[in-house]
Parts: C-alpha cells; sequence; structure tokens
C-alpha cells in the first residue's frame, strides 16, 4: 500500500492538515466480527475529526483515504454554493439568500414587485425587517435555494 498523505484532502471541518491512522485490535469478537486484525482512518491532525468510525475503521489505506476525500469534495461543493447569493427564475423571480438575525442564512422567493412568496404559495408583501415575526419568516423563508426554487417552478406552474 503506497497511499501517501500528500494524496489526502485538507479537512472538511478546518482546512488543516490530514493524515492516516491505523488500529490493530486484539478483541477476539471485533476480529471475528471483521475477519482481521487491523483497519485505517484518516484524521485530521489539527481539530481531530476521524473516519475511523468506532471500531476498527477501513480494510485498507486506500479505502480510508477514499471515503476523506469524497467527504472533502462534497465540502467544496458546499463551499461553492455557499458563494451564491441569488438565483434568478423566469418571470422576474428571484430566489434571495436572506441572512437571519443569527447570522444563518435561509432563502426567500422575491417577484419584481417585492412580493414574497409563501409557504401556500401566496405573494405576500414584506415587512421591514424589524417587523417580522417568526411566524412570517417560517412562512416565508425557505431552508434551502434548492426548496425555495422547487416551490417556486411548484407555485409558478399551477398559475399556467
Ligand atoms: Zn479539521
Amino acid at each position: 500500500m503506497t497511499t501517501k498523505t500528500d494524496e489526502l484532502e485538507p479537512c472538511p471541518c478546518c482546512g488543516g492538515e490530514a493524515a492516516f491512522n491505523t488500529t490493530r485490535t486484539t478483541c477476539r469478537e471485533t476480529i471475528k466480527l471483521n475477519k482481521r486484525d487491523t483497519g485505517y482512518g484518516v484524521n485530521c491532525v489539527v481539530c481531530g475529526i476521524n473516519n475511523r468510525g468506532l471500531v476498527l475503521g477501513y480494510e485498507s489505506k486506500a479505502l480510508a483515504a477514499e471515503a476523506w476525500n469524497r467527504r472533502a469534495a462534497l465540502r467544496e461543493q458546499d463551499r461553492e454554493d455557499a458563494e451564491i447569493t441569488a438565483y434568478a427564475l423566469p418571470g422576474g423571480i428571484s430566489v434571495e439568500r436572506s441572512m437571519q438575525r443569527d447570522g444563518t442564512y435561509l432563502w426567500a422567493v422575491r417577484d419584481s414587485y417585492e412580493h414574497c412568496l409563501s409557504r401556500s404559495g401566496q405573494w405576500d408583501y414584506e415587512p421591514f425587517p424589524s417587523a417580522r415575526t417568526d411566524e412570517w419568516i417560517g412562512q416565508h423563508r425557505f431552508s434551502s435555494a434548492a426548496f425555495a426554487i422547487d416551490h417556486a417552478r411548484r407555485i409558478e406552474g399551477e398559475g399556467e
């Protein structure tokens, strides 16, 4: 096995350096269950996350690396999505990222008249941020862009 540390993507949580770890067990139950006494994992040397799992880890370093790098690639996709602040849909509708009071993001669907689409499919007037109640936000904000786009398409599709 010649998988080297430099073939590992940085940590998906903190961007830190990743390293292989090897676990060898003397527990007969574990050996019997896994049909081997050695397992491999990848961990972050900075924040300590580890993909070894609870018992023994992967059968080979290559498998451990593949799992680690797959996770890192997903994280990269999340980052790209996070850079997008709005999606333009046909009919002047836009799905816009909206920062909440706690610093997290939700998504709003707006038309060109500055109305805001609710979960029940109504285009409502949007009050100023300070006047928005939790109930209003619950009705007019979506947890992901994909969910908001899907909802907008469904509502618009029904109107045609
Ligand atoms: Zn880390």
